[in-house]
C-alpha cells in the first residue's frame, strides 16, 4: 500500500522524451515504499514528521504535481488530510521573541511545551534548562531517534537533546547528542563529529562506535544495517544535498533518502519493547524557500511524501502508532500565482517546473566566476528556462563579493535573484505570452507568521483534541499524554527576557524586542 514512489522507468514515461537526456546517468531510488515490510513492533511508537518551513502553499504545490506531472493517482499526504480517521487542524508557531519564530524556539515548543526566544535550543533567555520529551521517555524505556536530511545538529533535531543558548554552536551539540545517546541518529553534519573538521579536535565519529553503535557510511552501508544495535549515519559534511540533485547527479548517489532513513530508523526502533519516539525531518523544503528555489522545494516535499508512504506501510502492520504531520513555520509568502488570461495558465506554469535537474544551490556552485553568456546557458540547462541577457547580468552583478541587493531589509544573494526572475512571466496586451515561466511567487527570503496544518492520524489521533487552532507548546502535552508522563517546565514572560535578550546582542538603535 502508499505506493507513491517513482522508479526510473516510470520517471522517464511521465516526464516524456527531453527528460531522457536529464536523467540520463542519474539514479533514481526505486519505489519508496516498494518492498518495504516491516515486522510487528514490541510496543507503541509515535512518528513526528516536520517538514521545516513547509506551508501549505508549498504542500498543495507538490500534490499537483504529484499528480498531474508524475502521474499519480494522489499523494500519500493529501490521501491522509482527506481520510475520516484522520485528524486535521492548524498551529500556531510564534516564539516568545518574535510572531515569527525560526526553527530553533519552533521545536523547543513542541519538545519542551514551553516558548523561548528566536536561536535558543531547550533553554530559557535566562539560562534555565528545558526538559525535553526525549529526556522525559528515555528514562522509561522508550527508544529515541532523529531522522533529518540536514545536519543532525540542525536546530530541529537539535531542540529534541541540546541545551545551548545558540542554535549555530554546532559542534557543542554533536557532543551533546553523544552524551544524549539516541537509539537512531542519522542526517548530515559529519563535519560536526570529524576530528578534522571540529575545533576541538575531538574525534566523536570514533566516540560514537565506541559508545556501541553501529556506524553506518553511504546508503549501501544504511540498507546493509543488521539493526541489532543503535544506528548512527552522518552521510554528508554538512546538509544532504536536496532530493532534486540526488536524483540527477550521479556523484550523490551514495546519500540515501529520506524514506530510506526513516525505514531503517523504523526497523531499529520497533525492535525495542517500551516503544519508540521518532523525529523525521524533511529539512530542506525551508532552504530552498530561503533561496527562493521553488522547484526545489517542491521536490523535497515529494520526498517527505515518499516518507509518508513507507510509514503507511509501517502503520499497515503496526496499527499501534501515531503519526503527526506538521510544520515549525512558514517561508517566504509561498505560494502558486494565478498566471494568464482568468489565471488559466497557471497549471502550465506550475508543471513547466518538471523541466528542472538542478537546485540553485547546485546551479550556483557552478557559475561562479563565469560570465552573462555562459550563465544563460548554465541556467537554461538547470531549469529549461532561457533568459534574457539583461537577467543574467543581474544574476552575475549579485554573484559579486559584498553584493546585496536589498528589498526593504530583505537581501536577494543570487540564488533569491534567480527565483524573482524564474517566477516572472510576460503576458502583452495583444497576441499570446512571450514569456511564461513558473509561476511561484516569494514575498521574502524569510520565515513567515502564518499557521501551519497539523495533521494527525494512527493510534488514538482523534482522541487528542488538535482537530482545531492549537499553540505549538500544545504537542508537548500530547506526546507526554501518548507516553503516559507529566512534566511542567519553568516558563519566562517577554517583559522578564528582554534584559536577558538585550544583553546578549551587539547594541544597535535599530533593533527593538518589542
Ligand atoms: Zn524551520
Amino acid at each position: 500500500m502508499g505506493d507513491t514512489g517513482l522508479d526510473r522507468r516510470e520517471m522517464l514515461r511521465l516526464l516524456g522524451a527531453g527528460a531522457l537526456a536529464a536523467l540520463a546517468g542519474g539514479v533514481l531510488p526505486a519505489s519508496a515504499a516498494a518492498g518495504q515490510d516491516f515486522e510487528r513492533a514490541k510496543g507503541p511508537g509515535l512518528i513526528f514528521v516536520v517538514g521545516d518551513g513547509m506551508p501549505a502553499g508549498v504542500t498543495r504545490a507538490m500534490h499537483e504535481v504529484r499528480t498531474r506531472v508524475f502521474g499519480r493517482p494522489d499523494s500519500a499526504y493529501y490521501s491522509r488530510l482527506r481520510n475520516a480517521g484522520s485528524s486535521v487542524g492548524l498551529m500556531a508557531t510564534q516564539s516568545l521573541s518574535s510572531i515569527v519564530t525560526d526553527s530553533a524556539p519552533a521545536s523547543v515548543a513542541w519538545s519542551t511545551g514551553v516558548k523561548t526566544a528566536n536561536r535558543y535550543l531547550a533553554v530559557l533567555p535566562d539560562g534555565r534548562p528545558l526538559t525535553t520529551i526525549f529526556e522525559l521517555v528515555k528514562p522509561r524505556g522508550v527508544a529515541t531517534g532523529l531522522v533529518t536530511t540536514t545536519r543532525v545538529t540542525h536546530a530541529t533535531p537539535a531542540a529534541w537533546v541540546s541545551h545551548q543558548p545558540h542554535r549555530d554552536a554546532e559542534d557543542e551539540i554533536a557532543a551533546e547528542l553523544l552524551a544524549f545517546r539516541p537509539d537512531v541518529l542519522l542526517g548530515g553534519g559529519r563535519n560536526h563529529f570529524d576530528a578534522k573538521t571540529r575545533k576541538d579536535g575531538r574525534d566523536l565519529l570514533a566516540a560514537f562506535a565506541q559508545a556501541g553503535y553501529e556506524c553506518v557510511s553511504g546508503r549501501a552501508g544504511l540498507k546493509a544495517a543488521t539493526g541489532g544495535k543503535s544506528l548512527f549515519g552522518v552521510f554528508a559534511g554538512s546538509h544532504l544535498a536536496y532530493y532534486l540533485d540526488r536524483l540527477n547527479d550521479p556523484s550523490l548517489a551514495a546519500q540515501p533518502s529520506l524514506p530510506e532513513m526513516t525505514a531503517a530508523a523504523l526497523r531499529r526502533l520497533s525492535a525495542n519493547p517500551g516503544g519508540f519516539l521518532l523525529q523525521v525531518e524533511a529539512g530542506r523544503i525551508d532552504h530552498a524557500s530561503h533561496s527562493n528555489d521553488a522547484w526545489s522545494a517542491i521536490m523535497d516535499t515529494v520526498e517527505l511524501d515518499d516518507t509518508l508512504a513507507v510509514i503507511d506501510a509501517f502503520l499497515a502492520a503496526n496499527p499501534q502508532t501515531l503519526v503527526l504531520v506538521t510544520s515549525d513555520h512558514g517561508n517566504s509568502g509561498w505560494g502558486v500565482n494565478g498566471t494568464g488570461p482568468n489565471y488559466n495558465d497557471a497549471t502550465a506554469a506550475l508543471t513547466s517546473y518538471r523541466a528542472g535537474t538542478a537546485s540553485f544551490e547546485a546551479l550556483i556552485k557552478k557559475m561562479k566566476g563565469k560570465g552573462a553568456a555562459e550563465v544563460r546557458e548554465l541556467v537554461s540547462g538547470a531549469t529549461g528556462y532561457a533568459i534574457g541577457a539583461e537577467d543574467a547580468e543581474r544574476v552575475v552583478r549579485a554573484m559579486q563579493p559584498g553584493y546585496a541587493l536589498t528589498t526593504g531589509d530583505y537581501v536577494y544573494q543570487p540564488d533569491a535573484t534567480l527565483g524573482q526572475i524564474l517566477a516572472h512571466s510576460a503576458y502583452p496586451k495583444n497576441g499570446p505570452a512571450t514569456i511564461r515561466r513558473g509561476n511561484v511567487g516569494f514575498t521574502s527570503c524569510n520565515h513567515t507568521a502564518e499557521d501551519m496544518t497539523l495533521l494527525a492520524y494512527g493510534h488514538k489521533a482523534k482522541e487528542l483534541g488538535l482537530d482545531r487552532l492549537v499553540d505549538n507548546t500544545a504537542l508537548f502535552k500530547t506526546m507526554c499524554g501518548y507516553f503516559g508522563v507529566s512534566h511542567k517546565n519553568p516558563s519566562m514572560t517577554l517583559a522578564e527576557a528582554r534584559p536577558h535578550l538585550l544583553a546578549q546582542i551587539p547594541a544597535d538603535p535599530r533593533l527593538h524586542i518589542a
